[in-house]
């Protein structure tokens, strides 16, 4: 069996693993798990923070109107969904799209944690400040502050900071400076990042 064959059944197992899952109080209001989707080859992973109504009811990430945005802003660099992975920190649906508790994202991440030791990324691109926060662990972080730059994660894993696309919903100006105008330079930096990687260079921006 290849390596990619034997990546590909982990990661189905994982799937399967996470749709029968019950560890945190969200398993009792899901609809679907959306545990991620993409290639399992890329050196590059999204992670936004956790499924919204859409998501709960197709079992797909980021295909509601802040899904739609993230792609247009993945084309807008010819970079498509099938060349990245896209997951969340909890795999089920919090109710009213709140943020999830300390609690939940405590027993989900583990399942992130084999979805990354599986694809085995360089960099993994934090959609939001929820994201972020758990993999920086940094005081009174601010995404507002810090997207745009790179953290270091462990096993050399680098981290992006970008804004979550639904926060970019509820901020429309392109002005200079306004956060879809930075996400713009942000996402050429992702094209860019990607691109060393692929040609097996370290990151540079
Ligand atoms: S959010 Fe994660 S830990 Fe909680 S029930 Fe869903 S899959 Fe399990």
């Amino acid at each position: 069996m290849t390596d990619y064959v034997k990546r590909k059944e982990l990661l189905l197992e994982l799937n399967s693993k996470i749709s029968d899952c019950s560890l945190c109080p969200l398993s009792s209001s899901r609809t679907n798990t959306v545990p991620g989707e993409g290639s399992i080859e890329t050196p590059v992973v999204f992670v936004g923070e956790g499924p919204g109504a859409d998501e709960d009811a197709s079992g797909r990430p980021f295909v509601g109107r802040a899904g739609e945005l993230l792609t247009k802003i993945l084309e807008s660099v010819k970079l498509s969904r099938e060349d990245i992975f896209i997951t969340n920190i909890v795999k089920c649906r919090p109710p009213k799209n709140r943020v999830p508790t300390a609690e939940e994202q405590k027993a989900c991440s583990p399942y992130m944690l084999s979805q990354l030791a599986i694809i085995r990324p360089k960099l993994i691109v934090a959609l939001g400040a929820t994201a972020l926060s758990y993999f920086v662990n940094e005081e009174g972080i601010q995404i507002t502050k810090v997207r745009g730059r790179i953290f270091d994660w462990i096993g050399g894993i680098k981290v992006f900071a970008m804004f979550h696309p639904s926060y970019l919903l509820r901020n429309a100006s392109r002005a200079p400076g306004s956060p879809k105008s930075l996400t713009w330079e942000d996402i050429q930096n992702v094209r860019k990042m990607y691109d060393q990687l692929l040609s097996g260079r370290n990151i540079d921006i």
